[in-house]
């Protein structure tokens, strides 16, 4: 574990997948997905992550135990400016006013606490154009699913790429089943914040937005807090939501 405040506010940053992705995914393995695997590490590094904190989990880089950088994604362009990283990496307009979720079976008996999490990104209130929903079937932007992340993980989240949020977000049901509700329903409310692409307000990675303080205890998207941590999103944590969409 970290220390918890170490950094400055709200942070944001993220990433590309590959636009043309779906299209590959059956091609054979080719060098350039090699090379663009070396790109994104290297773009991990460019945000400020340290080494110590990228794991290779095969088709992507986990990186702080909660966030996943797919292999193929589409690294910005550019130099790693804040704006060109901002420009490059969140959700289209569009597809902020339109952010579609679908639950893996493996997540249905969570359906309570997801449907929590939904409403509290959909009720930040003031001038935001960002809204989320259940969907049954494809198309979908955001799959939610179990998966057992090892000891102490109890969700993953994606950043966005191509102006599309990020496509999946992991939970460890059998972790966080003991946790109260309200701690359940923040594990997915915090995934769904990598999603959209604000990373943790206490690690010193990413884009700085205007307005927050240096350390913000009330942020739900303060990192490794997993069962301790806030339940509802703090002020700035909202600040951050509307900065961005
Ligand atoms: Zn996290």
């Amino acid at each position: 574990m970290k220390k918890n405040i170490q950094t400055l506010s709200s942070i944001v940053l993220s990433a590309l997948l590959l636009a043309s992705c779906s299209k590959s995914a059956n091609a054979p393995v080719a060098p350039e997905k090699k090379d663009n695997a070396a790109k994104v590490l290297t773009y991990i590094q460019s945000l400020g992550f340290s080494q110590r904190n990228i794991v290779d989990n095969g088709d992507a880089y986990i990186v702080d135990d909660d966030i996943r950088f797919p292999k193929d994604m589409k690294v910005p362009g550019g130099k790693a400016s804040t704006e060109q990283r901002w420009s490059g990496s969140k959700l289209t307009a569009a597809n902020a006013l339109n952010v579609r979720i679908k639950v893996d079976p493996s997540m249905t008996s969570m359906m309570p606490e997801i449907n929590s999490a939904i409403d509290q990104w959909n009720n930040i209130g003031g001038d935001i154009a960002l809204h989320f929903s259940i969907v049954d079937d494809a198309p979908y932007d955001i799959l939610i699913r179990d998966a057992d992340l090892g000891e102490g993980i109890c969700g993953r989240g994606t950043f966005p790429s191509g102006g599309s949020a990020g496509n999946l977000i992991q939970i460890n049901k059998t972790l966080i089943a003991g946790n109260s509700f309200a701690q359940r329903q923040r594990t997915i409310t915090h995934e769904i914040g990598h999603n959209i692409s604000i990373t943790h307000t206490n690690e010193p990675n990413g884009a700085i937005v205007p307005g927050t303080p240096a350390t913000d205890a009330n942020s739900l998207m303060n990192g490794g807090q997993c069962n301790v941590g806030a339940t509802v999103l703090s002020n700035y944590d909202k600040i951050a939501a509307r900065w961005l969409y």
